[in-house]
């Protein structure tokens, strides 16, 4: 293994770069200069330079640490096209062989499930005092943090690799992070209270956000899509749904439409093995324009052009929903990002989460961000802004938002009204309060003045207590704008959002009225609100 003094010749040599990017060269030199690191940089920043070059400067072997299995495969097959020596350790079919030589120092890298790593200290340390360790990479290191979307127990016994070798190089990486993870990677890694650390943006500029109400019929959710269809301009999009069952009704009806014939394949866990890497490699080579799919799909994918990413159901938390969107726009091209959404998603993710086969999709969910996916849906603000300042809470620092967002160009085009809706929230309140923890159809329906058999005698006679009859009084609003107003005063935080599921029966979401939202109710307060379009028609 052949060392080369300087970072930048190996970076030119083996993948014909001119210059580093981002914070790469300050991570290689600080592994060089033997520091441990944590680098959060978002997907398609360039993690995998940071661990890539210093083992190669050095000429020491590096282990790389992933959970995501076809993420290492490829990059194996990709160093080894590079001509340099690379395996992953925990295919089947792996001869003897190449293990033996993995843990003599023939490979330049390692690559290693956290299940191995965790049993193989003893080799590992064979290995560092017979040709010495470059550095141990933890790729997806949020996965070793509860407070993460992706928690991963396996991560939790990588510390006692870090122990066995206190004087090899680690290295953290993650896309996303949020500090209380970070803190959580770093204390849990045993990293050295002196660990350099990176934080990008993660800004993404080149990304377009949107928000929108799920609409009944599919068409309705998709016209972009079905638009470019017929003009014959369709361009890579994936749509990721919550469940396996809406991912196979999605793909096979708009497979139906204009322009979509044979462009469309669903992707998701109950496929076969090789049904999946058959979209995958289509999807690849531009054979197949649309992917409908659970979030099986996507670990490591890296299609750089994929033009448009939906998400028909919100997840359970903004770090995944950052996460799947993030797979737009890789090249840095224009590209859109729209969440689709409605009340129902809770509840199927706390049923997703909550199904006890450990599916790909199950894992993916956990979540403890949901309040944030909650919040970021409601903001009447730039959604760059409020994603970079819960990822990174200070870091915002443009001055206007450079990808564009429903909200911003709304705002740009002069199409913002304001209006004090303090007498209609507290109506809407009030009925919430008095329902107590019952779907916000409901509430909606006795502000309307519904008469259907659903009402309940006590339900007509509501009254607030000034006396004001509630049920009708809305009656001059439409339902859908007062579901605006429910989504806008969940994301004030006067009313909340949760499932409920009796023993043996689905899960259905409820409201109710929360202290503030009981507080604000009693006040005097006035609440001005943005519009949203939903409430301008
Ligand atoms: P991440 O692991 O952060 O998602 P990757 O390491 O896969 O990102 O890099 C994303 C893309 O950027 C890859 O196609 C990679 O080849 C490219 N890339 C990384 N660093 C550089 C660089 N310094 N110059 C040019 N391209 C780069
Ligand atoms: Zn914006």
């Amino acid at each position: 293994m052949a060392a080369c003094p300087d970072p930048l010749a190996v970076l030119r040599k083996h993948w014909g770069f001119s210059s580093f990017r981002n914070c790469q060269q300050e991570v290689v030199d600080a592994v060089l200069q033997g520091a441990d690191t944590l680098v959060v940089m978002a997907t398609g920043g360039g993690k995998s330079l940071c661990y890539q070059v210093p083992p190669l400067v050095l000429g020491k072997p590096a282990v790389v640490v992933s959970p995501l299995i076809s993420l290492m495969e490829d990059q194996v097959m990709a160093l080894t096209a590079k001509g340099i020596p690379a395996c992953f350790l925990g295919s089947a079919q792996l001869s003897a062989q190449v293990k033996e030589d993995a843990w003599r120092g023939k490979y330049q890298f390692v690559y290693i499930t956290p299940e191995l790593a965790a049993v193989s200290i003893e080799r590992l340390r064979a290995l560092k005092h017979s040709v010495g360790l470059a550095l141990i990479a933890v790729d997806e290191a949020h996965c070793i943090s509860e407070w993460g979307f992706d928690f991963r127990t396996e991560y939790r016994h990588l510390y006692k690799v870090r122990e066995a070798l206190p004087d090899v190089p680690f290295m953290a990486l993650t896309a996303t992070a949020t500090p209380k993870v970070r803190d959580d990677i770093a204390a849990n890694l045993r990293l050295k209270p002196d660990a350099r650390k990176w934080v990008m943006s993660f800004e993404r500029p080149n990304l377009h956000f949107s928000v929108q109400r799920k609409q009944g019929a599919l068409a309705a959710n998709f016209v972009a899509l079905l638009a470019a269809a017929e003009r014959g301009e369709l361009e890579p999009t994936i749509v990721y749904t919550l469940t396996k069952r809406e991912a196979a009704e999605i793909a096979a009806e708009l497979g139906t439409k204009p322009g979509l014939w044979g462009q469309v394949a669903a992707y998701h866990s109950d496929l076969s093995v090789q049904q999946r890497r058959g979209v995958h490699q289509t999807f690849m080579n531009d054979d197949l324009t649309v992917v409908v799919a659970t979030v099986a799909f996507g670990m490591g994918i890296d299609k750089g052009n994929v033009r448009h990413v939906y998400h028909y159901g919100a997840p359970a938390s903004l770090e995944a929903y950052y996460q799947q969107a993030g797979r737009g726009g890789r090249d840095g091209m224009q590209s859109s990002c729209t969440l689709l959404w409605s009340a129902a998603d809770a509840a199927k993710n706390a049923v997703i989460k909550s199904s006890d086969y450990a599916s790909a999709e199950a894992a993916t969910q956990r979540d403890t961000g949901s309040d944030a996916i909650t919040a970021y849906i409601h903001t009447p603000g730039c959604r760059h802004r409020a994603m970079v300042e819960y990822f990174a809470p200070g870091s915002w620092q443009s001055a206007r938002c450079r990808g564009g967002c429903d909200n911003c160009n709304a705002s740009q085009s002069g199409g913002v009204i304001e209006k004090d809706l303090a007498a209609e929230a507290r109506l809407l309140l009030a009925v919430v309060q008095r329902l107590r923890e019952m779907g916000l159809g409901t509430a909606v329906q006795v502000l309307r003045g519904s008469r259907s058999q659903k009402m309940r005698p006590w339900m007509l006679d509501m009254a607030a207590p000034d006396g004001t009859k509630l049920h009708g009084v809305g009656a001059h609003l439409g339902e859908s704008w007062w579901k605006a107003l429910a989504g806008m005063l969940t994301g004030k935080g006067f009313i909340a959002v949760h499932t409920k599921a009796p023993p043996g029966q689905r899960a259905f979401v409820v409201v109710s009225c929360t202290d503030a939202g009981a507080a604000f109710l009693r006040s005097q307060q006035p609440l001005v609100l943005q519009l949203s379009g939903e409430m301008l028609q």
